[in-house]
C-alpha cells in the first residue's frame, strides 16, 4: 500500500510516522515544498525573539525520516492530482503513484498587495526562512510597523518591541481580533500594547509601501499618515493551500471538506491540519482550526483511518499565546469563522482580565480568556459534553472556575 502524504507540518509527519508505526511494511513518501524537515512554528515567535535557537525549532532530520523509513521529497511541489490514474504530478518533475493520499497543505500568508508591498523588508510570517530573514532585518532596523488584526500581526509586533524597534501596529479594524472580542476586549488588548510602547493605528489600511534602492523605508495609510519604518511585518490572513486540487474532483471551500473520519469526497483522499475543514462532531457542523494540537490529533486521526480505521476526530481545539506581559486561551468555535455565534463577556480594565463566551444555539462552544485562564478545564468539559446552558446562567459561568 502506497501512502502519500503532502505538506510535513505536524499534521502530515505525525501522520507518516503512525502509518510506519502501525505497518511497518507501507510505503510512506512524504512531500514538501519547503527545504526543511518538520520544524516547530508555534516556537517561531521566540525564534525571531532570539529566545529559542534554530537547532531547537527544527524537530526532525533527513536521517530521521531515513530511519523512519519514511521517502522523504524536499522542495518538491504537488502541482496536480490525478483521481482516475491515482497519481500526482510534481514539480520540479515527474509523477508520484499512490493508493492512499493525505493532504496536509496548511495555508500560505496573504500578501501585502499595495504598491511597494514586495519590497525586501517586508515580511509575511509563516515558515523558517520567512523567520530567518525577519530576524536578519530586525537586527538592521530601528523601527518597525506590524500589519493586521491576527495573532500573526500581534507576535509580529511583540517581536519587535522585544527588540526594542520603536513599533507600530496597524489594524484594519476597530480593535485587534475584531470579530472575537468586543469594543471593551479591544480596549483592554489596547492598553497592553500601549503599556508595552507600541504606537496603535485603528481603522487604517496600507495604501503604499514607500521604498528606496528596493527597500521600504516606510508606509503611507489609506487614513493619509505617513509612518516612516525600517522593517514591514504583514500578517493578514491565510489562503488556504488547495490550488493543485483544481479539477480534481475532491470537494473544497474554504479548505478541503471531510467527513468526521478526516475523508475527503474521494475515496482513499484523506485531509488534516490547518487545511481540512471538518465535520466536527463535537461542535455539530463543518469547522477549521489552526492550531498545533489540532493539526497533531488530525495527523493521528488520519493516520488510522488510511491504515483502514474508523476513528472520528472529536477533540476541542484549543489555542494559547503571550499576549505582551498576559495570556490569551481560544477554545472551541468563536465568531472568527462563526458569525452566527452569540455572545456573554465581562472585562475588568483592572484586572486586566476579559472572558468571553460563546453559543450556538443553547450550547456552549467555545470561550476566549485573557488575562486568567481560571475554570478553562469546567468551560471545556462543558463544550465537550454539549452542555445545555439557559441565557439566565449564561453570565454565571463567566465566573467559571
Ligand atoms: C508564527 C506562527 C505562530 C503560531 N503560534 C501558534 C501557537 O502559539 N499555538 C498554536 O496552536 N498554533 C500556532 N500556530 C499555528 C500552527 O503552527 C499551525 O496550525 C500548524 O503548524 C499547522 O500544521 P499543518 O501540518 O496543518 O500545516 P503546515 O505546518 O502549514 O504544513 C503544511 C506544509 O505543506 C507544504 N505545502 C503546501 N502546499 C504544498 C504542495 N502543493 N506541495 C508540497 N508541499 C506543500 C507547505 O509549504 C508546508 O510546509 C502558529 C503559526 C505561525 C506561523
Amino acid at each position: 500500500m502506497k501512502h502519500v502524504i503532502v505538506g510535513n507540518g505536524a499534521a502530515g509527519t505525525t501522520a507518516a510516522e503512525l502509518i510506519r508505526s502501525q505497518d511497518p511494511g507501507a510505503s510512506v513518501t512524504l512531500i514538501t515544498d519547503e527545504p526543511h524537515p518538520l520544524y516547530n512554528r508555534v516556537a517561531l515567535p521566540r525564534y525571531i525573539k532570539t529566545l529559542v535557537p534554530e537547532e531547537k525549532v527544527v524537530m526532525r532530520s533527513p536521517a530521521q525520516y531515513a530511519q523512519a523509513g519514511i521517502s522523504f521529497l524536499t522542495e518538491t511541489r504537488v502541482r496536480s492530482v490525478s483521481v482516475e490514474e491515482h497519481t500526482l504530478l510534481l514539480q520540479p518533475g515527474g509523477e508520484l503513484p499512490w493508493d492512499r493520499l493525505l493532504i496536509a497543505t496548511g495555508g500560505r500568508p496573504n500578501p501585502l498587495t499595495v504598491p511597494g508591498g514586495d519590497a525586501a523588508n517586508v515580511h509575511t510570517f509563516q515558515t523558517l526562512d520567512d523567520s530567518k530573514a525577519i530576524l536578519r532585518d530586525i537586527g538592521r532596523s530601528r523601527s518597525g510597523v506590524a500589519v493586521g488584526g491576527s495573532f500573526i500581526a500581534y507576535e509580529l509586533t511583540e517581536g519587535f518591541r522585544h527588540h526594542d524597534l520603536d513599533s507600530t501596529w496597524l489594524i484594519r479594524g476597530p480593535r485587534w481580533l475584531r470579530r472575537i472580542l468586543d469594543a471593551e476586549g479591544g480596549r483592554l488588548v489596547d492598553r497592553i500594547a500601549s503599556e508595552h510602547g507600541v504606537h496603535m493605528v485603528y481603522g487604517e489600511e496600507v495604501a503604499e509601501v514607500r521604498v528606496r534602492d528596493g527597500l521600504a523605508v516606510g508606509l503611507r495609510t489609506t487614513g493619509g499618515r505617513e509612518l516612516p519604518c525600517d522593517l514591514i511585518g504583514v500578517g493578514l490572513g491565510l489562503r488556504m493551500n488547495i490550488d493543485f486540487l483544481a479539477g480534481s474532483g475532491v470537494a473544497t471551500h474554504r479548505g478541503v471538506i471531510t467527513d468526521r473520519f478526516l475523508r475527503t469526497n474521494v475515496r482513499d483522499i484523506f485531509a488534516a491540519g490547518d487545511v481540512a475543514e471538518f465535520d466536527d462532531v463535537v461542535l455539530g457542523r463543518h469547522n477549521m482550526m489552526g492550531t498545533w494540537d489540532n493539526a497533531l490529533a488530525h495527523g493521528r486521526v488520519a493516520a488510522l483511518n488510511m491504515l483502514g480505521g474508523s476513528e472520528p476526530y472529536a477533540d476541542v481545539p484549543t489555542y494559547q499565546s503571550g499576549l505582551f506581559d498576559t495570556i490569551i486561551s481560544v477554545l472551541g468555535m468563536t465568531p472568527e469563522n462563526h458569525p452566527d455565534l452569540e455572545s456573554v463577556g465581562a472585562v475588568d480594565m483592572t484586572a486586566r482580565t476579559c472572558r468571553k463566551l460563546f453559543f450556538l444555539g443553547d450550547r456552549l462552544v467555545g470561550a476566549v480568556l485573557i488575562g486568567s485562564i481560571h475554570g478553562t478545564r469546567r468551560l471545556m468539559d462543558l463544550i465537550r459534553a454539549g452542555a445545555q446552558v439557559a441565557v439566565s446562567e449564561r453570565r454565571g459561568l463567566l465566573a467559571a472556575r
